[in-house]
Order: structure tokens, then sequence, then C-alpha cells
């Protein structure tokens, strides 16, 4: 399974305003295959353990407020080179600069409140899935 999974979140900006069907059925299209997912939501605790790798940054307190901010739906994706393939799917973290037709580009509202999330790593993906999902039975 290792190399051909990766997380994603719905960030709470795209649930709110209806987005996640739309969201879903473009991964779908991509050939992402959508292993599982949930509703579910952040408290600030785990907002802060998933985005650790970002506490020393200047935006971290306000993206904690932001993911623990109401719904978001995980899910683990499925495909050769998931993690790689999904980034491209995603577009860049600034949806300024998202190509056009990409996820951010479509649904994104800011820098920070930017629709979706994806592993950025193989290693992530796994320490992610694990995160949010008991993966194990998928091995
Ligand atoms: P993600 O990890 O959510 O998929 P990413 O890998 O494209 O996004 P990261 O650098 O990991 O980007 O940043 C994590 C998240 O923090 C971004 O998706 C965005 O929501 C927020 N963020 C990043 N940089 C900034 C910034 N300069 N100002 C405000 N928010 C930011
Ligand atoms: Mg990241």
């Amino acid at each position: 399974m290792f190399g051909n999974i990766t997380l994603s979140i719905i960030k709470p900006d795209a649930v709110k305003k209806g987005y996640s069907m739309s969201i879903l059925s473009q991964i779908i299209n991509e050939g992402f295959n959508i292993i599982t997912l949930k509703i579910t939501e952040l408290s600030k605790k785990s907002a802060i353990i998933f985005y650790e790798e970002h506490k020393e940054k200047y935006f971290f307190e306000s993206l904690i407020v932001f993911m623990s901010s109401g719904p978001i739906i995980s899910m683990i994706l499925k495909k050769e080179n998931a993690v790689k393939d999904f980034r491209i799917l995603i577009g860049d973290t600034n949806p300024i600069n998202a190509k056009k037709g990409t996820i951010r580009n479509l649904y994104a509202t800011s820098l920070e409140k930017n629709a979706i999330h994806g592993s950025d790593s193989n290693k992530n993906a796994f320490k992610e899935c694990k995160f949010f999902f008991p993966i194990e039975k998928f091995s």
C-alpha cells in the first residue's frame, strides 16, 4: 500500500460553501479511488498535532482556528503516484498561483482558506492516514 495512497481533507471553508460533492466528483474523475471517507471536526488540540510542522510559522494560530472552525471531510485516496498526482490536482498552496482547473483554483477563498489538503510525501501520507483512520485493516 505504501506509495500509492494519500490523505486529503476538504477543509471547513469548502464544506461550508457546499463544494464537497463537486470536489469529490473531480477527485473520482481524475482516477482516485476513495478507500475510506469521514465527515468529522478537528478539535484545536488535534489541529495542532496535525499541522505540528508549522508550529513556528506566523500563520499557525490562525490556521488552527480555521481548521477547527467546522466540519471537514477526511479521506484516504488510492492511485498510482497518489501523493504527486494529487498535489497536481489540488494546485499551488496559494490559489492565486494555482493552475486553472485545479481544485484550489476553482474553490479556494484565500491562501489560508484554500479548500483542500493533500499529503506532501509518502511518509507523511502514511502518518496522516493513521491520524484519521485505523488503516491497518487495509494492508
Ligand atoms: P496542506 O498541507 O494544507 O495541503 P500545503 O502543503 O500546500 O497545504 P503548507 O505549507 O503545508 O501548504 O501549509 C499548510 C496550510 O497552512 C496551507 O494549506 C494553508 O491553509 C496555510 N498556509 C500556508 N502558508 C500560509 C501563509 N503564508 N499564510 C496563511 N496561511 C498559510
Ligand atoms: Mg502541507
